[in-house]
Order: C-alpha cells, then sequence, then structure tokens
C-alpha cells in the first residue's frame, strides 16, 4: 500500500508552510504532486505564538487565527486553502525510516509514501530532564513547549494552580517567554539556569541585568549557578516541589522546562551529509550560508521561514536561485518588551542607550576586527531596527570605539 507524489514536504512545521506558500506563488506542481507529512494533527503554524499569544490569559491567541503564513504579514494557509492550491496534508503522520536511495518514506501505520524530491523540514525536538538523568519528569504538571499539545497541558496547567507557584528550568528563549506569560496569568515564578545570567548564549552580563531586574520588579525569583537534581512528589505522582544541586526545595505547583533542541536528524542518519550542497536530494535544513560565508544551524522562524521559500525557489528555478545570503536575525517579546538582534555576537561590546527606564530604549554593537559583527536593540521602531540591521549587514567600519559608544544609535542611523 502506497502513495506517489513528485513533492514530499517532511515535517508540518513553519517551514512547510512556507514552502507550501512558496510552492503555491510559483505555481510548479499540478493538483494532487505535493504533499505535507506531519506528525501534528493540524495544518502548519506559527510556533512564536506558542509562547507568547497562546498563553495570554484573555484574548489568547488560538487556531485557525495563527495558521502559518501570517506571522510574516502574509496569507493564512487554512486548511481549505491547502485544499483549494491541491495540495495534501497528510497529518497525524509518524514518517519511522526514510529511504533516501529509493526515494520513500515508511510511516508508523506500514504505508510507503515515495517522492522525487523531498523537502527536509523535520525541525528539532525540545530536550527532556530524562535525558539528564533527572528521575519522576514524566509528571502530568511538568511542561514542555515545542508544540500545540505542549502548549495545551501548559495553559491548563496554568489554569490549574491560580495564585501558585511555577518552577521555570531554563534561562534561555522558552524559560524567558513562559516566565513572563505564567506572571501575566499571576502565577509566582522562580528561574533556576546554571549560567551567571539569562539568555548567556547571546545577552551580554549588562544587557541580562536588565531583563533580570525587570523581571524581579515583576515578582520572578532568579536562582541562577546551580540545577535541579530532583522532585518531590505527591501520591498521585505530581510534582510538589524541584530539589536544586545546592539542597534548596522549591515549591512547585507546576513546572515549565526549557533547556534546548536538538534536530531532529535521525531519520537520515548515515545517509546524507549534513548540510548537503546542490545536488540530488533538495534539502531544507536550517543550515545556510551565511552573510560572512560561514555554513551554520540556526535556531530561529526566520530562518526557517527564509531557507524554506529559498528551498521550493532552487527546486523549481535551479539556474536562477542564487546562495541565500543571510543576516542571523533574532528577537523576543516578553510584558512590554521587546528586543530584535541581527549577526553575531563576536568581538568586543559597546552599549548604549537608557538601560534605567522601564520604558527603555537601549542596544550594543558587538565589533570584530574594526567592524560591526552584531547589533542589539531593546525598544527600537521599526527604522530603527532597519538601521541596525542594515549596519551589521553592511559590517561598517569603526574607526573609534569611545566615539561609537558615544554615538550610540545615531551611529546606525546615520550610517
Ligand atoms: P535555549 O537554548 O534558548 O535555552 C536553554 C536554556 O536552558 C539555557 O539557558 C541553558 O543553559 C539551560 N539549560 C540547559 N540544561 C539545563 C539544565 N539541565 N537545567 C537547567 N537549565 C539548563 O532553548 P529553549 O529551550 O529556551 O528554546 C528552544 C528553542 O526554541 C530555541 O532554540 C529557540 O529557537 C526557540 N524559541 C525561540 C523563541 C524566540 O525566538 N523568541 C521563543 C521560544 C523558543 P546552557 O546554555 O548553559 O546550556
Amino acid at each position: 500500500m502506497g502513495r506517489a507524489f513528485v513533492y514530499v514536504i517532511l515535517g508540518g512545521g513553519v517551514a512547510a508552510g512556507y514552502a507550501a506558500l512558496e510552492f503555491a506563488r510559483r505555481g510548479g506542481y499540478s493538483r494532487g504532486e505535493l504533499c505535507i507529512i506531519s506528525e501534528e494533527a493540524v495544518a502548519p503554524y506559527e510556533r512564536p505564538a506558542l509562547s507568547k499569544g497562546y498563553l495570554l490569559p484573555e484574548g489568547a491567541a488560538r487556531l485557525p487565527g495563527f495558521h502559518t503564513c501570517v506571522g510574516a504579514n502574509d496569507e493564512l494557509l487554512t486548511t481549505k486553502w491547502y485544499k483549494e492550491q491541491g495540495i495534501e496534508l497528510v497529518l497525524g503522520t509518524k514518517v519511522i525510516s526514510a529511504d533516501v536511495r529509493c526515494k520513500t518514506l515508511l510511516t508508523a501505520t506500514g504505508e510507503t509514501i515515495s517522492y522525487k524530491t523531498l523537502i527536509i523540514g523535520t525541525g528539532a525536538w525540545a530536550l527532556k530532564l530524562q535525558e539528564f538523568g533527572i528521575q519522576g519528569s514524566d509528571a502530568s504538571n511538568i511542561c514542555y513547549l515545542r508544540n500545540i499539545d505542549d502548549a495545551d497541558r501548559l495553559v491548563n496547567a496554568m489554569k490549574s494552580c491560580p495564585g501558585g507557584n511555577a518552577v521555570v528550568i531554563g534561562g534561555g528563549y522558552i524559560g524567558m517567554e513562559c516566565a513572563a506569560a505564567l506572571v501575566t496569568n499571576k502565577i509566582r515564578v522562580t528561574m533556576v539556569f546554571p549560567e551567571k545570567h539569562c539568555m548567556g548564549r547571546l545577552f551580554t552580563e549588562k544587557i541580562a541585568e536588565y531583563y533580570e531586574n525587570y523581571y524581579t520588579s515583576r515578582g520572578v525569583t532568579f536562582v541562577k549557578g546551580t540545577v535541579l537534581t530532583s522532585f518531590e512528589r505527591d501520591t498521585t505522582g505530581k510534582v510538589t516541589a524541584v530539589i536544586l544541586k545546592d539542597g534548596r526545595h522549591l515549591p512547585a505547583d507546576m513546572v515549565v522546562v526549557g533547556i534546548g533542541i536538538r534536530a531532529n536528524t535521525s531519520l537520515f542518519e548515515g545517509q546524507l551529509l549534513m548540510p548537503m550542497e546542490n545536488g540530488g536530494i533538495k534539502m531544507l535544513l536550517h543550515s545556510i550560508k551565511l552573510f560572512d560565508g560561514d555554513i551554520r544551524r540556526l535556531e530561529h522562524v526566520d530562518s526557517a521561514r527564509r531557507t524554506a521559500r529559498h528551498a521550493v525557489a532552487s527546486i523549481l528555478e535551479p539556474s536562477k536561485t542564487r546562495d541565500i545570503d543571510y543576516l542571523p536575525f533574532f528577537y523576543s517579546r516578553v510584558f512590554t518588551l521587546s528586543w530584535q538582534f541581527y549577526g553575531d555576537n563576536l568581538g568586543e561590546v559597546v552599549h548604549f542607550g537608557d538601560f534605567t527606564s522601564s520604558s527603555p530604549r537601549f542596544g550594543a554593537y558587538w565589533v570584530n576586527k574594526g567592524r560591526i559583527a552584531g547589533a542589539f536593540l531593546e525598544g527600537g521602531s521599526r527604522d530603527e531596527y532597519e538601521a541596525i540591521s542594515v549596519t551589521v549587514r553592511r559590517k561598517a567600519k569603526v574607526a573609534n570605539m569611545a566615539e561609537l559608544e558615544n554615538q550610540g544609535l545615531a551611529f546606525a542611523i546615520q550610517e
């Protein structure tokens, strides 16, 4: 038993939605020749909504309102849209093996799906505490956040403990955004992470200090430089406290874990070189040529959106499609705060702006080998974000660090 397609998009995440839109715009397929296979039960949606709008106590985002591609201010691709476009959605379907030479995929129900061209958009999975040897982390009030089922579980956990205590494990994107959402839902939050400060891979100490102070003013407690070792549980198996390496017990009505992700590559292990160059199988991984010629994996929705569209363009019009010259971009929104970052956080850092206000406007430049390598801005306007991105893309020359510090944002605007 099996089905045959010309194009198969494997994975139903953000990349799948943007790839489908690109196919539809370019019209390079006939009805029934293209499908998306997804383990999830719904059409692709904007994953960033899950840690933001989806968790709001009032007026929360719900499907179909945040299907792709509304996140890029484009069309809303509902199930009806896929039908109209002749794109088949093979949902709730897990692919358990892939044979790249025979160009077939085997599903958990025993169906073989064949393709001529495969787009791999299998995304990533959230690291689990079990993988760090923590026992009992399958309790019903321990939440992860990667897909819509996880988000529903998180919403239900929040509803079950109004005014209660949550412990957030991890000080990265998920930890910071979920902590803000929990506070907004009137739940007391303690954040636990091993680093010296939050967003350790991106923020400088000074930037992190601003957000940590802001979170503290909203009632969040930070426990830094340690990790959890185990849980206390009640007779039903629910977690009641988190036990830390330093011996402390933190009472918990619920726990949210955001300790990183790993790419889903196991289906193709031993079959593909990753990242792959143009050829045989068209790949859609988060590995692309960067603006500085480097190759790396970018864990961000912007990269998923752009690389997806680029992959389809290079499949349908290979001779017209150039290398993607991608400028790394990250952003977050928490409470009333909002920041953007472009480029690399490499080299010497210069901070600028007002770090003291509750409606702040501050930022930083990273200067590497006399040129701007990266720029961060909190509280900027659309034009200001555009200005810093252009400055990074141009790798603007910096003659004098003190002058750069004095000029601050004006340096990018005057460029
Ligand atoms: P991140 O990589 O951002 O953060 C993981 C955090 O967990 C780090 O602070 C890490 O510290 C810490 N950590 C690792 N192991 C442990 C441990 N055993 N105990 C406690 N803390 C630990 O991953 P997230 O899970 O927050 O997010 C997953 C992905 O989701 C991100 O890669 C991002 O792409 C995406 N995302 C993006 C958003 C956005 O762009 N606004 C919003 C939400 C999610 P260390 O660095 O020392 O390992």
